[in-house]
Order: structure tokens, then C-alpha cells, then sequence
């Protein structure tokens, strides 16, 4: 049987950078298959976005239905919109030994946190407050008035810095997916995961010829 795969949490604001980091660290070859986890939301798809891709995109409804169901492992309300992890593919993909990696926000890492304390979260900050706003400006053309919401929204989720196991600054992007890659390698050589792994070489050491 595989060894089950470990669970990593990245928050960040948004302009942080943090999805471009999963997907560099996605494209890396890798020992353990990795995989994003696809989350639930009732917000509408943006542009280029497809359903079971980026999101399921879902109701109000549904969404509601699937809270009454505990479908979820964990579930928040972000920017005015539902968004949520199922916990049975999230369990499928552990229990195939799939490393996966949840992109939630500081409410999710909670609750993921009380029910897997094991899991390893990762908070992704911009270098400073004006390269974040520098980021969030070339994105597109919103408003100044989006800008300072979204500068609003970016500091209540930097807030919760102090809740993650690791933080990486994101000023030098190769240097940030070379610390991600450094962490994502030093859970998997933790001692209780190089045993699970490893069971067959440790009997053989200690066994009596
Ligand atoms: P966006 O709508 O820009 O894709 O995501 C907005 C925010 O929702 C991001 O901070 C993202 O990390 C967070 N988010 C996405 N999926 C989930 C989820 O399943 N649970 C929680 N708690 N947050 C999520």
C-alpha cells in the first residue's frame, strides 16, 4: 500500500503570487505525484476558467445543501462568496499517497488545522505593501476604489501570519519556488514518513540474519 500522501495548506493575499508558485511547483519533476485540490464556490467562473479545472462552480443552493451534508472539510465565506474543500477527494487523493495542496484562505487553514494538525500551512507574502499594490494595479484596469478593497482585503489576510508553519517572502519568484520546493522536500523527509515509506528496508536492518 502507498504511503499516505502529506497535505499542504499556501494562503496569501491576493497578489502574492501564490498560484503561480503552486503551478511551478506542480511542473517540477517530482518522487510523489502532487495535485491541486479543487475547491467549491458560488462565485461566477471568470474569464478562461472552467469547471472542474479551477473551481466546481456551484449554487448558493448546492453549496448549502453540500454544508448539511458535511461534505466539507472545511468551508468559509471570502469576498462575499462560498468557497469550500470536499473532504472525500481529499481523503481519495491522501490515501492514493498524492501530496495535495490546498490555495484557501486563513479561515480554511484554521479549520483545516483543528481537524489534521499534521498538515503543514504555508502563508505567502509580498516583498512589501507597495509591490503588492503595484501587482494588484497591472492586473488590470479597477478602479482605485477596487484597489484600496482589495489593499483591505490583502491586509486582513496577512493578519494571520503568525498562524502558519512557514512564510515565504515572494520578492525573487525563483527564489520563492526554491523555498516552497525546500519545504514541500523536508516534510516528506520527516522521520515518521521516511518509516512508512522505508518499513521494509528498517525490518531488514534489524532483522537477525
Ligand atoms: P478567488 O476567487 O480569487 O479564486 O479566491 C479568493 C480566495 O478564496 C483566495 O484567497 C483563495 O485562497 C480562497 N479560496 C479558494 N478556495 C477556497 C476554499 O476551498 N476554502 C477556503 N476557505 N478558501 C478558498
Amino acid at each position: 500500500m502507498a504511503a499516505s500522501g502529506n497535505l499542504f495548506i499556501l494562503s496569501a493575499p491576493s497578489g502574492a503570487g501564490k498560484s503561480s508558485l503552486i503551478s511551478a511547483l506542480l511542473k517540477q519533476d517530482s518522487p510523489r505525484p502532487m495535485q491541486v485540490s479543487v475547491s467549491h464556490t458560488t462565485r461566477d467562473p471568470r474569464p478562461g476558467e472552467n469547471n472542474g479545472e479551477h473551481y466546481h462552480f456551484v449554487s448558493v443552493e448546492e453549496f448549502k445543501k453540500q454544508i448539511e451534508e458535511k461534505a466539507f472539510y472545511e468551508y468559509a465565506e471570502v469576498f462575499g462568496n462560498y468557497y469550500g474543500t470536499s473532504e472525500a477527494a481529499i481523503d481519495a487523493q491522501l490515501a492514493r499517497g498524492i501530496d495535495v495542496f490546498l490555495d484557501i484562505d486563513w479561515q480554511g487553514a484554521q479549520q483545516v488545522r483543528m481537524k489534521k494538525p499534521e498538515v503543514t500551512t504555508i502563508f505567502i507574502s509580498p516583498p512589501s505593501k507597495q509591490e503588492l499594490e503595484n501587482r494588484l494595479r497591472s492586473r488590470g484596469q479597477d478602479s482605485d476604489e477596487v484597489i484600496r478593497d482589495r489593499m483591505a482585503q490583502a491586509q486582513a489576510e496577512c493578519s494571520h501570519y503568525q498562524e502558519f508553519d512557514y512564510i515565504i517572502v515572494n520578492d525573487d519568484f525563483d527564489q520563492a519556488l526554491a523555498d516552497l520546493t525546500t519545504i514541500v522536500n523536508n516534510q516528506r523527509l520527516k522521520r515518521s514518513q521516511q518509516v512508512e515509506k522505508h518499513q521494509d528496508l528498517f525490518n531488514d536492518l534489524l532483522a537477525n540474519d
